[in-house]
């Protein structure tokens, strides 16, 4: 089987180096890349021909490891019949059955889908619902977003200024990037007591502001990118209870925490809500493919179409792609026939020997959340240094800012989980960061 690759395994890494944008790089001094030449399970094999155990899903998406035959074979079917066709007035089987699918799975208000290309388009689109939306109800001061800080939201312009303002500098767009208003960040635990002030401060906020507000956008549960903070279910209630109250619409931003991941089948189930729009997008193909989605309630949808404009103003070319479709439905059957909840359970209780790290004194903290585990630093850490130390102990993690953190596929072993918690204990004791 690895003789097929050993032929392609020479990637030209100095071209890589000299001409290709990754995610958050310098040009001028670039961090290393690792040529992957293929994956399957929950391995990565590098050109090198050494293999590493994944510990980060390739960022939340690959629940259900790498090319699994399912995923492979609904790719294949879809494209014998075809990999893509305009969804403006056309239709097919693999977006209905996706939708239906998404529809049944999300907290019952929701049942109106519109299929974006990736994650920060949909929250793109998201925020032009809820502008759309109180526009046609001609409320048209109603034009700002409400939002904690350390949030991240995706990318592009709209997505980012909803993105914490410091973490995402929007000091260099001023002037170009919207101006919205930020609360404070949630504080209270997800398992410890809730701070009452909390719940004061934003109705504090949403006094002041909501005749300018048209949304107020979070991620339930755990704020991600933004500093993997798992924050207690009182404050989503609180905002929910503040946006029904002051009129505002409430866009829950799943993207990272949907299917499964934070040990419900979406993280807003642990606060007992529903939003008037959701975001989903990563783990939809099971890592695939990018494919996201909004979803939206009927009473939000009538009201965009009932105004002057009469429709939703978006349509992306690859909306509705049938590859992304199909191998979407295949992920999400497999999510239920693979019983997602023990599997998560259970890489839950495993990824409990990361507390073992609290013993070292540059450990601030340890914190797992269903197939999350997080250990914070004290100290930002030297994340070319640490891939390296982890690379050469058979491992796949990257860290961010002074965090050393794992959201492995569900599909990991015992001993996967095992392996990753020790190079992350190894790491910290003999400091390669
Ligand atoms: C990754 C992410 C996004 C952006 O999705 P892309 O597909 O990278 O554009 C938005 N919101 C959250 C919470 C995310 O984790």
């Amino acid at each position: 089987m690895s003789n097929n690759y050993t032929k392609s395994n020479s990637i030209d890494i100095e071209f890589d180096r000299d001409h290709i944008w990754h995610p958050y790089t310098s040009m001028l001094k670039p961090l290393p890349n690792y040529p992957v030449t293929h994956a399957r399970g929950t391995r990565l094999h590098l050109a090198s021909g050494e293999s590493l155990v994944d510990g980060m899903a390739s960022w939340w998406s690959a629940l259900h490891g790498y090319n699994h035959p399912r995923l492979n074979r609904a790719l294949q079917e879809q494209s014998e019949k075809m990999s893509h066709v305009m969804f403006g007035g056309i239709t097919h089987a693999p977006a209905v059955e996706l939708c239906k699918k998404l529809i049944a799975m999300t907290p019952a208000p929701l049942d109106k889908v519109f299929l974006a290309d990736g994650g920060s388009v949909s929250v793109e689109v998201a925020i032009k619902m809820a502008l759309q939306y109180w526009f046609s109800q001609g409320h048209t001061q109603k034009h700002k977003i409400m939002t904690p800080r350390k949030g991240y939201h995706g990318d592009t312009f709209a997505a980012m200024s909803v993105c914490d303002p410091v973490n995402s500098m929007h000091s260099m767009y001023r002037g170009f990037l919207p101006e919205q208003i930020f609360v404070p960040q949630p504080q209270s635990a997800f398992n410890g007591e809730f701070n009452e002030q909390e719940a004061d401060e934003l109705a504090h906020y949403f006094a002041e502001h909501h005749g300018d507000i048209a949304a107020f956008i979070i991620e339930p549960i755990v704020q991600n990118a933004g500093g993997m903070n798992f924050y207690h279910p009182a404050y989503l209630k609180a905002v929910r209870a503040l946006c029904d109250q002051y009129d505002v619409l409430l866009i829950c931003d799943e993207i990272a925490t949907g299917f499964g991941r934070t040990g419900k089948l979406f993280a807003v189930e642990h606060a007992d809500i529903s939003p008037d729009i959701m975001c989903v997008g990563k783990a939809l193909t099971g890592g695939y493919m990018t494919l996201a989605a909004t979803l939206t309630t009927d009473k939000v949808a009538r009201g965009i179409c009932s105004g002057e404009a009469g429709v939703l103003m978006h349509g992306p070319t690859f909306m509705g792609n049938p590859l992304a479709c199909a191998v979407a439905n295949a992920s999400l059957s497999l999510l239920q026939e693979n019983d997602w909840q023990q599997q998560v359970g259970n890489i839950n209780l495993w990824l409990q020997q990361l507390t073992r790290c609290t013993e070292f004194d540059a450990v601030v903290s340890v914190r797992t959340l269903g197939a999350i585990g997080v250990v914070e630093l004290d100290t930002n850490v030297d994340v070319a240094k640490i891939q390296r130390f982890f690379v050469a102990n058979g491992v796949w993690i990257r860290p961010f800012g002074k965090l050393i953190y794992l959201m492995p596929p569900f599909v990991s072993s015992e001993q996967d989980i095992e392996t990753l918690c020790n190079a992350i204990y190894q790491a910290i004791a003999e400091k390669h960061y």
